[in-house]
């Protein structure tokens, strides 16, 4: 759990509630959280959203250059242009979008495959866009308060497996997919479709578009896509209801463009490597029933098809921490490093991998390094061993004490060494 999330919190509560004027709607309504407010939230959380769901997609920079183009188009029609935007890929298989208070959106990788061009894509972040400019964000948190439910603004829960300390466990730093997941009621979701439809209209593009990206979804919610019903369908349920109801709103407005051809030129390399993202996934799910060296075999692959993804290096390192071959798995936490220097996670691992072979200044630079993008109740804890070692007790307490509020089997264990310090 993170304290920046808790403490963002707190501070909505001591501020005074007041009535601000939707923009998107022109209605007059209760908020807690007032536009500056809105726009520090998501500045705040942003980064650690990205981080705790893959990091950004760095294999083609051209491909998120092209995003923030198509998001910019229709940030510029939307009731609130004004608002610091900003578009970015996450490296993340799972089918999702989201859009944080304050206009900070995110698009993954993972549900970029299932479009076929830019209207849809616009239809996509038009939805997201109606989120943050009609400040569904805020008036969701406001409604949380006075119902009693709580103020997490963003809650970035790192894995709920049981991770083992001393053995490295594969899913010590798994984080679950929905570490960031807005619960926006269905009339926000109503209003995202309908208003969302308006701007990409208003930006030229061909409004069928998000009939269809409807009928896309609801077609994949009934193959019960497992990725779509962790990802895009929990925060955003697809139903025929929505299609129609986009349907008689895309009627209102003349043909636009399509432009399929940018679209399938931004995503020829995503599109290229699909076969690489799917020896990936064999090697997660092979990992997963322990089978680390066949795991490995498909790793090898992924990287032979895509030596610049950073996730393909980065499960071949776990794949060897878990065989105990440190020395190794440095050296592919190193090209993970490389190829997308701005991720905590190689950073932690390597981190452990250091504490492993008793390199304990290299370990701590590492974790250290890592909890700048993300903390971690893994890294915290080693952070706490290494302290211990270097006989700083009350530092060492500190971090432990940290680790011991995340709970699991780290956090039993943290509470552990608590107990032999004092
Ligand atoms: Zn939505």
């Amino acid at each position: 759990m993170n304290i920046l999330f808790r403490l963002l919190g707190i501070s909505l509560l001591l501020t005074v509630a007041g009535c601000v004027t939707n923009p998107v709607t022109g209605k007059s309504q209760i908020s807690l959280m007032s536009p500056e407010q809105e726009v520090a939230s998501g500045a705040q959380n942003y980064g650690p959203a990205q981080q705790s769901q893959g990091g950004q997609y760095v294999v083609d920079p051209g491909l998120t250059t092209y995003v923030q183009s198509v998001g910019k188009k229709l940030a510029a029609v939307s009731d609130r242009p004004d608002l610091p935007y900003e578009f970015v890929v996450l490296n993340n298989d799972v089918p999702n979008a989201w859009a944080m208070p304050g206009g900070k959106l995110a698009i993954n990788r993972g549900l970029l495959v299932y479009l076929q061009d830019e209207a849809q894509l616009a239809s996509v972040l038009g939805h997201e866009i109606v989120h943050a400019a009609a400040r569904h964000g805020a008036q969701q948190q406001t409604q949380n308060v006075l119902m009693g439910a709580g103020v997490l603004i963003a809650g970035v829960a790192i894995s709920e497996k049981k991770p083992e300390v001393g053995a490295l466990g594969m899913g010590a730093l798994a984080v679950g997919a929905q570490a960031w997941q807005a619960k926006y009621g269905r009339g926000h979701e109503l209003q995202s479709d309908e208003v969302g439809i308006k701007y990409m209209a208003k930006a030229g593009y061909d409004a069928q578009a998000a009939v269809e990206l409807q009928e896309i979804f609801v077609k994949l919610s009934e193959g019960r896509n497992a990725g779509f019903i962790e990802g895009l369908f929990a925060s955003h349920p697809p139903s025929q209801e929505r299609v129609e109801k986009n349907k008689a709103t895309a009627a209102k407005y003349p043909g636009g463009v399509r432009n399929k051809e940018a679209f399938q030129r931004a995503m020829a390399q995503v599109n290229k490597d699909k076969k690489a993202y799917e020896n990936y996934q064999k090697a997660q799910k092979l990992a997963g029933e322990k089978k680390y060296i066949d795991a490995q075999s498909y790793v090898e692959q992924s990287i032979a098809q895509q030596p610049k993804e950073n996730l393909f290096w980065e499960l071949k390192g776990q794949l060897l921490l878990q065989q105990k071959k440190t020395d190794d798995a440095v050296g592919a936490f190193d090209k993970a490093i490389q190829a997308n220097p701005k991720y905590f996670k190689p950073y932690a691992l390597r981190g452990i991998a250091y504490y492993e072979e008793g390199k304990r200044d290299l370990a701590e630079k590492d974790l250290l390094a890592s909890q700048r993008y993300l903390p971690t109740q893994i890294a915290t804890y080693y952070l706490g061993e290494i302290s211990l070692a270097k006989g700083n007790k009350s530092q060492a307490s500190q971090y432990f004490q940290q680790a011991a509020q995340g709970g699991g089997e780290i956090g039993e264990a943290a509470k552990g060494k608590l107990e032999r310090i004092q």
